[in-house]
């Protein structure tokens, strides 16, 4: 896919990666075998039928893809974007056995793209149940379950902390990424479905969780409040002015749109060299923020080696290109202050790999007289994320050893219907486990409120059985029909049940 120059892109905030032509979609999508066994549809966190889109590509039929895309995931041009597809879906296609393996992530941002500039959604009309369900958190969890209720005829309002929608999509991957445009074009999607957003409202502090159910009328409520707490090291000096953590750096860039201060009030972090600490998604789009804030040299300390470097291959490759160094191996243990509370330095140590740890990753062991400083002004620590607490705190909902929210194989969490998924229960993951484990609860959800059988199998992926994603097994109150300009995918006789 053609990108930005390097040097270009490293001074502006416009997106990398150009997109397909259509001519380049329709090249790379005969590359598909159409293969029967189809590894890289259970490759997908949310079943995508990747074959019969990339089929529809083909046949130039691309209302058709968007039809069988959206029937799985509202979202296919997030998805397409930031979806690790080399571990998911490309990484068990078929044609990688040989060849490099088809661009499902490329074809599927592509055929959301052309969603996006022709203005379709697939949205069928649907009678309501007179359900009402609360959803808190509208980040890939939070609205992939909103999605799917308001498809069975809910009354869906979801709540959102900040002042605007879109969880981590939002507030931690840049635009260089993931355009606002795109994450607000696909969420007003979830408006025509007739979900309610309510922003600016922190549940636990306005009213708790069990207040929803009990006292606001909620006949069920999805938590997906994220795992965005950050963490800090606790060595020394991590408390001097100059010492971020990539969470707030990149909400305040963001979020708060600080890159165009004045015009926004939120100033930026000001660092003329930089050192970012860990390498995983958030550190890359971190180390990356700051040289396009205006930062002359931008460190990454990873205290492992490439090998067990856990951002994708293609994020560590854009931030060389764009002139990050990375330091390998390489361990911060103290915080250098300048005398007067700001940040002067980061004092290293370089580290070799020993035995594997429980991880099954080598563990890094430091290497003894090789103390060394970088000459940094300001220091970033993208070492993972925790838990917000307040959940916990102000409900009676059962956390695990972790401090995440314990739940059953159903995502039903210890209050009776309260169902959690996404980071808050798993940990940091993926947008699309995210968005698959707010299909699970919805699914859930359904069979608690009695529009879904009970005994009804969880089969992800079964999309020949669906219209509009809703199973067509399900005993539905809701009655789901094929709009006049609806883009179904199975007999309209199909839908009226
Ligand atoms: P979140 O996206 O965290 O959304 C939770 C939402 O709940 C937030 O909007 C929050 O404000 C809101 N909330 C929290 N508490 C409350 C409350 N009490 N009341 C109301 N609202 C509340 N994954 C990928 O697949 N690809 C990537 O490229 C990628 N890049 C990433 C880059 C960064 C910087 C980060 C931090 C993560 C990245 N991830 C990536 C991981 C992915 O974004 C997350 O796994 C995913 O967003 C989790 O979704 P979620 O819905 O569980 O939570
Ligand atoms: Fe692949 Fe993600 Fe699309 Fe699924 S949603 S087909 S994993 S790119």
């Amino acid at each position: 896919m053609r990108q930005q120059d390097p040097l270009t892109r490293a001074g502006n905030f416009a997106e990398v990666a150009c997109g397909y032509s259509r001519d380049e979609a329709l090249l790379e999508a005969e590359r598909c075998l159409l293969c029967p066994e189809q590894p890289c549809v259970a490759g997908c966190p949310v079943g995508n039928d990747i074959p019969s889109f990339i089929r529809k590509v083909t046949e130039q039929d691309v209302r058709g893809a968007y039809g069988v895309l959206t029937a799985t995931n509202l979202m296919p041009a997030i998805c397409g974007r930031v979806c690790p597809q080399e571990t998911q879906c490309e990484g068990v296609c078929t044609v990688g056995d040989t060849l490099e393996p088809v661009a499902i992530g490329r074809l599927e941002r592509w055929v959301g793209d052309q969603a996006i500039a022709e203005g379709w959604a697939s949205i069928p009309d649907i009678e309501p149940t007179g359900f009402r369900v609360g959803v808190v958190g509208s980040g890939p969890a939070g609205l992939a379950c909103a999605a799917d209720l308001a498809k069975a005829g809910c009354d869906v309002t979801v709540f959102e902390a900040f002042h605007q929608l879109g969880g981590v999509l939002r507030y931690g991957i840049p635009d260089f990424r993931l355009p606002n445009a795109v994450i607000d074009a696909e969420i007003s999607n979830l408006r025509r479905l007739g979900v309610t957003f309510e922003c600016n409202t922190l549940v636990g502090r306005l009213f708790t969780i069990e207040q929803l159910v009990d006292e606001l009328g909620y006949h069920a409520v999805f938590v997906g409040t994220g795992a965005g707490y950050p963490s800090l090291p606790g060595i020394e000096g991590d408390s001097l002015n100059g010492v971020l953590s990539a969470n707030e750096l990149l909400t305040r860039c963001n979020l708060m749109r600080a890159r165009e201060f004045p015009d926004f009030d939120t100033p930026p972090p000001l660092g003329k060299r930089v050192a970012v600490i860990g390498a995983g998604n958030t550190a890359m789009d971190a180390m990356r923020v700051c040289l396009r804030l205006g930062a002359e040299q931008v460190y990454a300390v990873y205290r492992r080696s490439r090998v067990e470097c856990p951002a994708r291959a293609e994020e560590v490759h854009h931030a060389e290109e764009e002139g990050v160094e990375f330091r390998w191996l390489t361990n911060p243990v103290a915080v250098l202050d300048d005398g007067s509370g700001r940040v002067r330095g980061l004092r290293c140590l370089s580290m070799e790999l020993g035995e594997p740890d429980a991880s099954g990753r080598r563990r890094p062991v430091a290497v003894a007289g090789s103390e060394h400083d970088l000459d940094v002004d300001l220091v970033v620590f993208a070492i993972g994320t925790r838990a917000n607490p307040i959940m916990g705190q102000t409900s009676r909902l059962r956390l695990n050893e972790r401090g995440y929210i314990a739940v059953d194989e159903h995502l039903a969490t210890s209050v009776a219907g309260v169902y959690a998924g996404g980071d808050i229960v798993t940990g940091a993951a993926t947008v699309i486990e995210a968005m698959g484990a707010g299909r699970r609860a919805a699914r859930s959800i359904k069979s608690y409120l009695g529009i879904r059988d009970v005994g009804l199998p969880f089969d992800d992926g079964d999309a020949a059985d669906t219209l509009f994603g809703i199973d067509l097994k399900e005993r539905n109150f809701a009655r789901v029909r094929v709009p006049a300009d609806g883009a179904a995918r199975v007999p309209v006789a199909g839908a009226a049940r």
